[in-house]
């Protein structure tokens, strides 16, 4: 299992926070990042898929920032497509890493760069033969989908990744693919493929500027990109800008004027306008959350509001003492213990384990598994996944209730 990462205050992962706002990196230096059981079922979830690649054994349990992790079958089921597609990756590559380390540093004279940029790729392949370097990026978290289209961190990567290449003699690159593999949001990898002109003029036109400005000290502050910034918590320029943003949604166009319109009276237009307002709004009362829960468990009082416990959940103290006890009792095994069927990626651990080619198991997968979506969900027009057409909404529907062979509607 990797050890921990080293974390840069501009890493490529927040590249597109502080790309647009350097106060984000400037104006907090120092603090701590907060973490959450998400980031934690995230980093467990990227260890369980770099022991399968490297063909090593999963434990149930991954160790992250103290707290012990399941590995569930779910976890198994999503990291799948991922390890195959670097298994297959691998097979073929000229030059193949997971969980590789990479730095900006050769983009500036003398390796001095005015801040230090570098980050932890999850996956890294050069084929000789095409000349086409991929990267790839596991997300586990399913909040917020992230596009591989202009994607900062992606293409930071990669950045770090051709230099990486170049050091260990292969300078020759013409296409660069950026893959973001987030499989509880979308069962396919999100792309995009360009150039090697294009990825140097990003970084000469976007990237470079953007790291000058910090490694200056540019303190200025520009909502956009909050949601993870350390420091939503107590700029005032977030919170300015959504109180903008919620005007703007309700303005009647009189100066000052303000509406609150009945959802069923907006046009389409009205509420695509509001709708793409939200969320900026929604991340600052996000960290306004956050931060009430913070000053109540330093035993602050905010007035209106407290911290009460989740919901406690009965779990046995320890289940094979609970077992045993049953057993003695008389009770039978099928009567203790519960079984279920194994998820697809659980058998292929299993089938694995056993020996079985991936041919082999693919073959006595094949007709057993089906993808199904559990439904549709709103997203923005710029995402790149392509829109369900009415067409397939409707022959979705369920079929109509029949009462004696006549429509339900019909009979009522
Ligand atoms: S909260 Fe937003 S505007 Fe404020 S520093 Fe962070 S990213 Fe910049």
């Amino acid at each position: 299992v990797s050890a921990e990462r080293e974390h840069a205050d501009a890493g490529p992962s927040s590249s597109k926070q502080w790309m647009l706002c350097p106060a984000s990196v400037t104006l907090s230096r120092g603090k701590p990042r907060k973490s959450s059981i998400f980031a934690q079922e995230g980093t467990a979830a990227h260890e369980v898929a770099e022991l399968l690649i490297k063909g090593e054994p999963v434990p149930p349990y991954i160790e992250v920032e103290g707290e012990q992790i399941a590995v569930t079958e779910d976890m198994l089921d999503y990291v799948a497509p991922y390890v195959a597609f670097a298994d297959m990756t691998e097979a073929t590559a000229s030059f193949f890493a997971v969980e590789q380390r990479v730095s900006l540093e050769a983009y500036f004279p003398m390796n001095r760069m005015p801040e230090p940029v570098f980050g932890t790729a999850d996956m890294i392949s050069y084929h000789e033969a095409t000349r086409k370097l991929t990267v790839a990026d596991f997300k586990y978290g399913k909040g917020v989908k992230v596009d591989a289209k202009g994607n900062t961190q992606g293409r930071t990567y990669a950045l770090g990744a051709a230099a990486l290449l170049a050091a260990k003699g292969f300078l020759l690159l013409n296409e660069i693919e950026i893959l973001i593999f987030q499989p509880r949001v979308s069962p396919d990898p999100s792309k995009e493929t360009l150039s090697r002109v294009e990825l140097i003029t990003w970084f000469e036109n976007e990237l470079k500027p953007a790291i000058a400005r910090i490694g200056a000290g540019d303190t200025t502050e520009n909502p956009g990109e909050c949601q993870f910034c350390p420091r939503i918590g107590e700029c005032r320029s977030v919170g300015r800008k959504a109180i903008e943003e919620s005007r703007l949604a309700f303005d009647d166009g009189k100066v000052g004027g303000v509406v609150v319109p009945e959802m069923s009276s907006l046009s389409n237009e009205e509420i695509g306008a509001i709708l793409s307002k939200a969320e900026i709004i929604e991340n600052w009362i996000k960290g306004l959350r956050a931060e009430a829960s913070t000053r109540i468990d330093a035993g602050q009082s905010v007035p209106g509001w407290k911290l009460v416990p989740k919901r406690a959940q009965r779990k046995w103290k320890d289940e094979e003492d609970a077992a045993k006890t049953f057993l003695k009792r008389g009770m039978t095994k099928a009567e203790v213990y519960e079984t279920e069927l194994r998820s697809p990626a659980g058998m292929e651990k299993v089938l694995k384990a056993s020996g079985m080619t991936k041919e082999g198991i693919a073959l006595v997968l094949k007709d057993l598994v089906v993808k199904e979506s559990s439904g549709t969900t709103l997203v923005e027009d710029s995402d790149s996944r392509p829109a369900v057409s009415l067409a397939s909404i409707f022959d979705a529907a369920p079929a109509p209730l029949l009462i004696g062979g006549a429509p339900v509607d019909d009979v009522l």
